[in-house]
C-alpha cells in the first residue's frame, strides 16, 4: 500500500515527487513509457519565463513568477545546469509598443521589478544578427535556459534517492475506489494507494474520467521545432520572442543549454484524439520559418540537425488547473499544464503539497532527507589533469563513445546505473547526450546499444530506441559473423 499514486514522470510529476519526499510517506510514481520525460516535457522551448506573459490574476501567472525565482537553488541542489540569459520581446511598430508595455504593466503587477523597455539601438547591440527594423524591446534578465528532460530525470532520480519508487511502463487503466483508497489497474499490474495526484499531462482529463465525470478538458495544441548546430550558436545571445498573440508567444529564437540554436514553436490546435501526433511536417515547419522572419532573416537554416513537435496541454478555462478533488476524496487534479509549466514546475510542487498537506495535517518531515543529488562528470568540460585522474581511477572514462559531443563510456555507464538510470538509447542521450550532435547517433547509436545491452545483461535485441515497439534489431542478417 502507497501512501501516494504520482501519475506521470514529466516534469509536474517528478517535481512533485521530489516535494513529498521530504515527508514520511511512500510514495510511487507510475509512468506508461518506457523512462522519465517522454511527453511534452521532452519537446518544448526549454526557457525558464520571467512571468511577465501570464494574466497576473492567473495561477500559472503567479506561479511562473515564484517558480523562476526558486530555479538557482533547485538546480544548484540537483546539479542541473542552468543559466539566466535574459529574453527580448521584440516591438516593430506602434501596435507592437503598446503590447510590450502591457506586457511590462502586468509583470510589475506580478512582482518583477527587473523588467526593462529599451530602444532598438540597445537590441542591436545586444542582438547583432536580428533584423534592423526592431524599435524597442521589452527585455527580462531573469529569463533563463534549461535543459527540461534533464531536470525531470534529476527531480525523479533525487526523489528515488530520499526513498520515492519509480514504476515505468505502468500505464493507468483503471482506478477503482476502494473505501478511503484507490486501486490502481495498468494491463499487468494493480497497486493500492490512498492518495492520487494526477500529473499525466495531456491525458489529465482521462486519468480524472476513471473516478468520475471530469469537468474539463485536454486540447493538444502542437508546437513544431527546428534545432540547429552547435556553428550557428552565435546567432542570438538572449531568448528573442516576437510579440505574443492570442495563440501563445509566438515562434522565438534562442540559444539551448547545450549551445545550440532553437527556432519555433507554431501553434495547431489539434482534436482530442490527436493526442499522440508529435509528428513535424514540411508545411507547419515553413509557417515557422516564416514566423521566424519577424525576428531574424538570416537564419542558417543549412545548419538544422533535426526538427521536433510537442503538444501543450490546453485546458478548459485556460488556466492550470491544480485543486484537490471536490467530488473524489484523495484525488488531486494538476491539469492543463501547458506553458509557464516548465517555469512554474518547482513552484507547482510546493503548491501541490500544500493541498496534501491540509488533507493530512499530521504528515511528518524526513529528518534525513538529503536534497543534494550527485553531479554527471562531464568530461569533456574537465581540464586534461582532472580527465588523467579520472581515467587512471576509471578507462571506461578513457573511450571516447559520442565524438560529435565528445561523451565516454564513463558517462555512458554512469547515466545506466544511477537512480531512474536509462534503459533506452534515446534515454541515454537524454541522460549523458550521445547521440545529441551533428550525427544524431549515426555513429555511437549502435556502441550505445551494446554498452546498454552489457551493463543489463539483456540480449542485444532487447534494447529499444524509445518506447515499446521501438525495436532497433530483429536478429543477425549472417549467421557465424
Ligand atoms: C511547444 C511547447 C513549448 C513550450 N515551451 C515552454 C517553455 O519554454 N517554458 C515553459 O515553462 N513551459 C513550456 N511549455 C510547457 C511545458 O513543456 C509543460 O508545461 C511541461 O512540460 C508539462 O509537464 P507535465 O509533466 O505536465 O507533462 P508531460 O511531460 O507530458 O508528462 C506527463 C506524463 O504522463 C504520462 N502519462 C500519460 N497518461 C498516462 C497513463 N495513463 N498512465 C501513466 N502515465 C501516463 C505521460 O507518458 C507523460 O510522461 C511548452 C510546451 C510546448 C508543447
Amino acid at each position: 500500500m502507497y501512501d501516494v499514486a504520482v501519475i506521470g514522470a514529466g516534469v509536474i510529476g517528478t517535481s512533485i515527487a521530489r516535494e513529498l519526499s521530504k515527508f514520511n510517506i511512500n510514495i510511487v510514481v507510475l509512468e506508461r513509457d518506457n523512462d522519465i520525460s517522454t511527453g511534452t516535457t521532452k519537446a518544448n522551448s526549454a526557457i525558464i519565463h520571467a512571468g511577465y506573459d501570464a494574466p497576473f490574476d492567473s495561477l500559472k501567472g503567479t506561479l511562473n513568477v515564484r517558480g523562476n525565482k526558486m530555479f538557482d537553488k533547485v538546480c544548484e541542489e540537483l546539479s542541473v545546469p542552468f543559466k539566466r540569459i535574459g529574453s527580448l520581446v521584440i516591438a516593430h511598430n506602434d501596435e507592437e509598443i503598446k503590447t510590450i508595455q502591457e506586457l511590462y504593466n502586468n509583470g510589475i503587477k506580478l512582482g518583477l521589478s527587473n523588467l526593462e523597455i529599451i530602444d532598438g539601438k540597445k537590441v542591436l547591440e545586444m542582438e547583432p544578427n536580428i533584423n534592423r527594423d526592431v524599435i524597442k524591446a521589452l527585455y527580462a534578465p531573469s529569463a533563463g535556459i534549461i535543459e527540461p528532460w534533464e531536470l525531470a530525470i534529476a527531480y525523479c532520480e533525487n526523489a528515488m534517492d530520499n526513498g520515492a519508487e519509480l514504476r515505468l511502463n505502468f500505464e493507468v487503466k483503471n482506478i477503482e475506489k476502494k473505501g478511503e483508497n484507490f486501486v490502481i489497474h495498468s494491463d499487468e499490474d494493480v497497486i493500492e494507494t490512498k492518495y492520487i495526484i494526477n500529473a499525466a499531462g495531456v491525458y489529465a482529463d482521462s486519468i480524472y474520467n476513471m473516478v468520475t465525470e471530469s469537468d474539463f478538458e485536454i486540447h493538444p495544441r502542437k508546437g513544431q521545432y527546428f534545432l540547429l548546430d552547435k556553428e550557428a550558436g552565435e546567432l542570438v545571445n538572449h531568448v528573442v520572442f516576437p510579440c505574443p498573440t492570442k495563440m501563445g508567444k509566438g515562434t522565438l529564437i534562442t540559444p539551448t543549454m547545450d549551445g545550440n540554436i532553437i527556432i519555433g514553436p507554431d501553434s495547431e490546435d489539434l482534436t482530442i484524439n490527436e493526442k499522440e501526433d508529435t509528428n513535424t511536417t514540411n508545411n507547419r515547419l515553413n509557417h515557422v520559418k516564416d514566423l521566424a522572419k519577424q525576428i531574424c532573416t538570416n537564419i542558417p537554416y543549412n545548419l538544422n540537425i533535426t526538427t521536433f513537435a510537442g503538444l501543450r496541454a490546453e485546458p478548459t478555462g485556460g488556466d492550470f488547473i491544480i485543486e484537490a478533488s471536490k467530488k473524489v476524496h484523495g484525488f488531486i487534479n494538476v491539469a492543463g499544464i501547458k506553458s509557464p509549466g516548465l517555469s512554474s514546475a518547482p513552484a507547482i510542487a510546493e503548491y501541490v503539497v500544500d493541498i496534501f498537506k491540509e488533507l493530512n495535517p499530521d504528515v511528518s518531515i524526513k529528518e534525513d532527507f538529503n536534497p543534494i543529488r550527485r553531479a554527471r562528470i562531464k568530461f569533456e568540460k574537465l581540464s586534461d589533469v582532472e580527465k588523467n585522474e579520472l581515467i587512471q581511477k576509471n578507462p571506461q572514462y578513457g573511450r571516447i563513445i559520442c565524438r560529435c559531443e565528445m561523451i565516454t563510456e564513463g558517462e555512458i555507464v554512469d547515466a545506466i546505473h544511477r537512480n531512474a538510470g536509462g534503459r533506452t538509447v534515446n534515454g541515454i542521450k537524454r541522460r549523458a547526450r550521445p547521440g545529441a550532435g551533428r550525427c544524431q547517433g549515426g555513429f555511437c547509436g549502435p556502441r550505445v546499444m551494446e554498452i546498454l545491452a552489457r551493463e543489463l545483461n539483456v540480449p542485444i535485441e532487447d534494447i529499444l530506441q524509445e518506447n515499446k515497439g521501438s525495436v532497433i534489431l530483429t536478429g543477425q542478417t549472417k549467421v557465424g559473423c
